[in-house]
């Protein structure tokens, strides 16, 4: 999905890393599980650098595999990282017009609407 759709019209894109209005949420049932994960993907990436060759199993964790087979060293721990997020988390979005927050719900996404205008938006994005 490159774009959703806010109830008040505005577009946002996710089709990037880094913005500055998206986050991922981690239910608090998933964060040790999904952190277990994450290190176990992250020993087999270290491991299959370290050796040059690639850990069996590690291709499942991976939708765009081929380029680290002919590469292995090629795999980095930030992309396990950006990679298993999407699986133990959801994403999170803060509309930049209206401050709705929007939260991935299966392939739609629920909408949240701030109790006031006058709350500060802004709440997604790293703080300076
Ligand atoms: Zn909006």
């Amino acid at each position: 999905m490159e774009e959703i759709k806010c109830t008040c019209g505005h577009l946002l894109s996710n089709n990037s890393d880094q913005l500055p209005y998206g986050a991922w949420v981690i239910p608090d049932q998933q964060t040790e599980a999904g952190f277990e994960t994450i290190i176990k993907v992250i020993d087999e990436v270290l491991e299959s650098k370290r050796t040059g060759e690639l850990v069996e199993g590690l291709q499942g964790h991976f939708q765009d595999f081929s380029s680290f087979e002919a590469n292995p060293e090629s795999l980095n721990v930030i992309q396990v990282l950006i990679t298993k997020s999407a699986d133990v988390g959801r994403e999170m979005y803060e509309c930049e017009a209206c401050g709705r927050l929007l939260v991935e719900n299966g392939d739609d996404f629920l909408i949240y609407q701030r109790e006031s205008a006058d709350q500060e938006k802004g709440i997604l994005t790293a703080p300076s």
